[in-house]
């Protein structure tokens, strides 16, 4: 009967769905209103040279100041707008943003340079290098090397010859490109050699477990052994404590990120964070 149909699969599962795709386009919705009210702000969390202590950049990472729930980091809200159009939306609100303060940061008298994380959909796009080369004719007093791309090699994977051409139209433009979480994707060494991308980014996973597991100490020298021979510059990812950084100096690698060099933090913050910061000495020791 009718009734029994009701508590069967068929509907239920439908049910089910139509509840998913409800609280998605309810996700979409409020995550529009959040863009069109000026909700999502960028962190900046600084890149080094361990060797010296420079400060050779700092990396956007988006935030959402909820007005409930406080800020949220882009894993709570991220992969609900990934496959749709809003990911590109928000995506050129970053570029925008970061090239904003790029330029107010250059007005104060620091040159940075600032990495920029770009969703695979967004590199995808067909006017994506017209944007980027518009938007940097908006700032004629920042260099584009000054604004550096971070892609997943996944990213590229989807369309590897679209991608090619994304990379090495913005590096005519002057733009450098990253392969962000490297060694977690599954791309072959044939795409690595591919891609014209001239940093790795070691993934944090493999750092962090670098000291206990030899398994992930071998991962790491693998990357810069193979980034060596690439000629490719390396950052390591997720640098927690000082003897992480001891071992990746040790390793040759001297670019690193991670909360035990400095969190994300507020844009404001940075430039009195840049004239404090002095590495620990045993990094310092080890330079030769
Ligand atoms: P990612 O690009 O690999 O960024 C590094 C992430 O690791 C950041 O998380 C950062 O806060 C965190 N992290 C840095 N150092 C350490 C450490 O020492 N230990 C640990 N456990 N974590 C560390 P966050 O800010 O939550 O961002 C997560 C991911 O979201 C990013 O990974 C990136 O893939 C994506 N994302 C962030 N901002 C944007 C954006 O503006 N656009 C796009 N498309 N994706 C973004
Ligand atoms: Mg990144
Ligand atoms: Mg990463
Ligand atoms: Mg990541």
């Amino acid at each position: 009967t009718a009734k029994q149909a009701g508590r069967n699969g068929y509907h239920v599962f439908d049910t089910e769905s139509d509840r998913q795709a409800k609280v998605k386009r309810d996700n979409l919705t409020r995550m529009q209103a959040a863009l069109d009210q000026q909700e999502f702000c960028l962190f900046y969390q600084p890149k080094v040279d361990m060797r010296t202590g420079e400060v050779l950049g700092a990396e956007a990472l988006i935030r959402w100041q909820h007005p409930q729930e406080g800020i949220l980091a882009p894993g709570r809200f991220l992969p609900a707008i990934e496959d749709t159009d809003l990911i590109c939306d928000l995506g050129r609100w970053v570029l925008k943003d970061a090239l904003q303060q790029l330029d107010l940061w250059r007005q104060q008298g620091l040159n940075l340079h600032v990495s920029i994380n770009i969703a695979a959909r967004q590199l995808q796009q067909k006017d994506f290098v017209d944007y980027i080369r518009n938007l940097l004719m908006q700032y004629p007093y920042l260099a584009p090397n000054q604004l550096e791309l971070e892609i997943l090699e996944t990213a590229a994977l989807d369309d590897m010859s679209h991608a090619h051409r994304v990379i090495e139209a913005c590096q005519e433009l002057g733009i450098r490109f990253a392969l962000d979480d490297f060694g977690t994707g599954y791309s072959s060494l044939t795409y690595f050699r591919r891609l014209p991308a001239e940093v790795l980014k070691i993934d944090q996973s493999f750092v962090r477990d670098m000291l206990e597991d030899p398994d992930d100490l071998a991962i790491v020298e693998g990357i810069l052994g193979l980034s060596n021979a690439f000629r490719r510059k390396v950052v390591a990812e997720g640098i927690e404590t000082e003897a992480h950084g001891l071992m990746l100096l040790r390793l040759g690698c001297n670019w690193g990120q991670g909360y035990g060099i400095a969190r994300p933090m507020p844009a404001v913050e940075l430039p009195a964070w840049i004239a404090s910061y002095q590495q620990p000495l045993s990094w310092r020791d080890n330079a030769h």
